[in-house]
């Protein structure tokens, strides 16, 4: 069977879009920030698991998490470094040189480096000044590039440190050889405009070798913002599986990696075909549900129902679906139910060779409608219900805590 067409694009954005990079690098985040969500927590086996299914997907480069954090997310990003992977394996640190030096020991050819910019990380939670972020990121810079790693420079909190701070601090640690620099949106305040203005001022300002962006969706605005950050040039957009991440998590993969192939033509390098597979592994992983109404991944995302919308999918399938459900993997469905038209029972009738009068038909229909409309919901509650309390209480309960703290033998002062 022939290619199935991405989309049929009548004003393609690859016109407006001056600036994407020849050849792009999927970074993706799953296994660090996507495990920072709330109650996520992958064993080394399971970290191993994902980034071999992320790297026969064919994503750039992967961050296999922090090797200082403990022991066992040492021996993950070991076990990650060495699995011969086609991706490449990064590891991240702080600008500590212990850190770094526990990224050299897990033998990841990459390292991501991180402190904050902004003033209200400086003040309120490393207590730094601008001089002693700069002196500490150039040294943790030049420590990791005389190991032989690649470098990427983080800052968190870019966007909202001042201008000036940014175009010394990056020009200076991209002097000292840090080979990516990467622009990180940790609150998720940008939308595409505030961020092409930033991103256009940045690229003008610090002239980054090789720039890339981290995006979180506290409004929702993460894909979108993303994928403006590649039309201003970013190489390397960083991604989660899922949208995983902290709070309202990361710009997806999925939706990052099909945006940039079907909506402006270009290559990502990524096997689109096993992105359902992907999203389903990782869900399963992870624990956390994908929504159903989530895009390209959720289980709404090919799915018809109402009566107008599955005749005209009958008809032609570009009348309601953008882009094939094969592209992602996965199939077309056409729910019976409340909103049931004709034309989608005529279809499903053909299954057995029938061909059904008007009147029967009729009766038909009123039957599927009928019986939908009076079924109990009592199924989709109790999920509902065990959902919440799972997800309301992720981590210890009060109970565990308090019982811990006893346990250690901590007493009130005054008691
Ligand atoms: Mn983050």
């Amino acid at each position: 069977m022939a290619e199935p067409a991405l989309v049929e694009n009548y004003h393609s954005a690859t016109a407006l879009a001056r600036h994407i990079p020849e050849s792009l690098e999927i970074w993706d985040e799953t296994l660090r920030d996507g495990e920072q969500m709330p109650g996520v927590h992958f064993s080394p086996e399971e970290k191993l698991r994902i980034a071999e299914k992320l790297s026969e997907v064919g994503v750039g480069v992967l961050n296999a998490g922090i090797p200082v954090v403990s022991e066992e997310e040492a021996e993950a990003v070991h076990r990650v470094a060495h699995a011969g992977l086609k991706a490449k394996v990064l590891a991240a640190a702080r600008t500590v040189p212990a850190d770094v030096d526990a990224v050299i020991r897990s033998g990841v050819s990459h390292i991501a480096i991180f402190v904050a910019a902004s003033h209200v990380h400086l003040r309120y939670k490393l207590r730094m000044t601008q001089d002693e972020v700069r002196a500490a990121s150039v040294k943790t810079v030049r420590q990791a590039k005389e190991a032989g790693l690649h470098v990427a420079y983080v800052t968190e909190d870019t966007v909202r440190a001042p201008f000036d701070f940014v175009e010394r601090l990056y020009r200076d640690v991209q002097e000292a050889g840090a080979d990516r620099l990467v622009v990180a949106d940790t609150v998720g305040i940008m939308t595409p405009l505030t961020f092409r203005w930033f991103l256009e001022e940045f690229v003008r300002r610090v002239r980054p070798k090789d720039l890339s962006v981290h995006c979180h969706n506290d409004f929702g605005l993460a894909t979108a913002n993303t994928i403006t950050a590649v039309e201003c040039g970013a190489r390397a957009p960083q991604v989660c599986v899922n949208g995983l991440g902290e709070r309202a998590g990361n710009a997806s993969l999925e939706e990052v990696v099909l945006g940039l192939e079907a909506l402006y033509g270009v290559r990502t390098g990524i096997r689109t075909a096993l992105l359902h597979e992907l999203s389903r592994e990782v869900e399963e992983l992870s624990g956390v549900p994908v929504a159903a109404n989530k895009a390209l991944v959720g289980y709404n995302a090919f799915s018809h129902e109402a009566g107008i919308h599955t005749h005209g999918i009958l008809a032609h399938t570009l009348t309601y679906e953008p882009l094939q459900p094969e592209v992602v993997g996965r199939r077309r469905q056409m729910i019976l139910g409340k909103h049931t038209g004709k034309a989608a029972v005529v279809e499903k009738l053909k299954e057995r060779g029938i061909v059904a009068p008007d009147p029967l038909l009729l009766e038909l229909l009123q039957r599927i409608k009928r019986e939908t409309e009076s079924r109990s919901k009592e199924d989709l509650r109790r999920f509902l219900h065990l959902y919440r309390a799972l997800f309301e209480h992720p981590g210890l309960s009060d109970e565990e805590f308090w019982s811990m703290v006893e346990a250690v033998g901590l007493r009130p002062v005054n008691a």
